[in-house]
């Protein structure tokens, strides 16, 4: 790393959280936390190693005896102590949010909110596992089923959402009876730390609940180690295409979310107000750093010249610094590296032939001459075989398609190899319903960008934007971290005695 990045004295060491306390790593191994709005190192992470791993894991495995036999309701009213403490800690976890990840405090403090709303929905779980009930299926038989818990889970999660990740997985795998070991981003890792703690304050068994931090190695130990029967990741496609096949060649269920390329469309009959608005906010919002962030507008027929003309001022107008002050519309990308991309992708649209019409490159912040800001950037007449188009970028670069009609934009959207989201402005029900019912993505906005799932609707994509059956969160969640079990019973005995023949 860079000495002189280093230079504050308050570099703070984070620990791994493993058996109901904090404790330090021992690998001998650290990464480097930036405050990305400063460029500056503010916090060593841990790496764990596989033998740290394992301790994580045999404290999993050894609380999962005892709390799989806790009653639902029992882990009910701990999930209410537990959306308390989130209430009563949500401006200190959100301030942790945006230090590691740049964002605006406001998007930290939203993100915050969503987290709850799982926690909020897991409180509900006794009437989530409850089952299904068959009096007589068959003469004298009765029918019902089991929803019972796997077992250790693992949970691996990417920068851009330090707390609603995890809290998708590790809620919902304790609410269901599991225990889990999460592996937060290596970037974004002090949310997950002090959400162990309260969850350990709300009176959670110790173990329930373990964080390891790391990188690729300490994923491998999850993957390889026999203890851990199920995977939740959300990463990039490459990442999450990995971990699953990986996985699930060693028999533990996976699911597994990756990247997303994200279209909204524009019919020529939409409210082009708030199409521009949705644009602006879902492109350029959280710096483009979100899975569900519009990167491509498609221009249907005429509107495409209009679009762009009232784009354009407000891509150059927007105001971007540091997350913790007021008023901006973006905070910097996580890293320097990441720029470094983004910038290439930039060039690279450029070389193609696509028309640059707001560059933000070489954006700088007063103050903030260190931090790694990027101004929004739009392009105009992009085709579908250039890398802007094709490929993630996850910045503030906003692509225009333009198509003549609305069966050439759900061919569009359709041939992509990702299907996260989507999303269509019109003000025909019909247009409207043609498009839900025709387009492939898991997630469909309608006059609505970047449509997040409630936390009782479950979250995921399609295509190559999720490896696995099972969506994030919501019934799709309690399905993933519970085993079916069907059972048939019968007592011929009982039969007898009705019948007055056993005496
Ligand atoms: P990433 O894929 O680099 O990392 C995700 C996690 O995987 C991290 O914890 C990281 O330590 C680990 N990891 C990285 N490389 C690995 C490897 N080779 N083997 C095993 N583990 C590895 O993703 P990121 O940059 O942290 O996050 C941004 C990405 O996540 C984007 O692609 C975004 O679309 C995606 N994302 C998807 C969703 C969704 O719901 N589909 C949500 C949020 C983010």
């Amino acid at each position: 790393m860079n000495e002189a990045n280093h230079s504050a004295a308050r570099v703070r060491e984070l620990s791994h959280f493993i058996d109901g306390r904090r404790v330090s790593g021992t690998s001998g191994r650290l990464n480097d936390v930036y405050d990305p709005a400063q460029g500056r190192v503010t916090a060593q992470v841990p790496v764990a190693d596989a033998a740290e791993v394992a301790t994580a894991v045999a404290a999993a495995k050894t609380a999962f005896a005892q709390w799989s036999e806790v009653s639902p309701l029992e882990r009910a009213r701990l999930m209410f102590r537990f959306k308390a403490l989130l209430d009563a800690h949500s401006d200190e976890l959100a301030e942790l949010i945006t230090r590691d990840h740049g964002k605006l405090l406001e998007d930290a403090k939203g993100e915050v909110l969503r987290g709850i709303e799982i926690v909020e929905f897991a409180c509900g779980i006794p009437n989530l596992l409850k089952t299904e009930f068959t009096d007589q299926s068959g003469g004298g038989t009765d029918s019902w089923n089991l929803r019972q818990p796997l077992g250790v889970a693992a949970g691996v999660t990417p920068f851009n959402f330090p707390m609603v990740v995890p809290c998708w997985m590790f809620v919902m795998a304790a609410a269901t009876g599991n225990t889990f070991v999460l592996k937060p981003s290596e970037r974004t890792p002090s949310a997950s730390i002090r959400l162990a703690e309260l969850f350990i304050e709300a009176g959670f068994p110790k173990g329930v609940f373990n964080v390891v931090h790391g990188d690729k190695s300490t994923v491998d130990a999850l993957i390889a180690h026999p203890d851990v029967v199920a995977m939740s990741v959300v990463g990039s496609t490459p990442v999450a295409e990995y971990i699953y096949s990986e996985s699930a060649k060693r028999g533990k269920r996976v699911q597994a979310l990756g990247s997303a390329k994200n279209h909204l469309v524009v019919m020529p009959d939409a409210n082009l107000d708030r199409a521009v608005d949705a644009l602006i906010n879902s492109a350029y919002g959280s710096a483009g750093e979100r899975c569900m962030a519009t990167s491509v507008a498609v221009a249907v027929g005429r509107i495409g010249d209009e679009l762009v003309e009232r784009l354009v001022p407000r891509v150059r107008a927007l105001k971007i610094g540091d997350g913790k002050e007021p008023g901006l519309d973006m905070g910097p990308l996580i890293s320097a590296a990441h720029r470094a991309k983004v910038t290439g992708y930039i060039e690279a649209g450029v070389a193609a032939g696509a028309r640059l019409i707001v560059d933000g490159r070489g954006h700088t912040v007063p103050g903030h001459e260190d931090g790694f800001f990027l101004g929004g950037s739009l392009f105009d007449d992009v085709k579908t075989d250039m890398s802007i188009y094709r490929e993630e970028i996850f910045g503030p670069v906003l692509s225009i398609v333009r198509v003549p009609d609305l069966a050439s934009a759900i061919a569009l959207v359709n041939a992509h190899e990702l299907g996260n989201c989507v999303s269509l402005f019109t003000s025909d029900g019909g247009t409207a319903r043609t498009f839900t019912r025709r387009i492939q993505a898991g997630m469909v906005g309608i006059n609505i960008p970047s449509p997040v799932p409630s936390a009782w609707h479950s979250f995921g994509g399609w295509k190559r934007s999720l490896f696995g059956d099972h969506h994030a969160y919501g019934e799709e969640a309690v399905r993933f971290y519970t085993h079916y079990k069907s059972v048939m019973q019968r007592w011929p005995d009982e039969e007898l005695a009705v019948a007055g023949q056993d005496n």
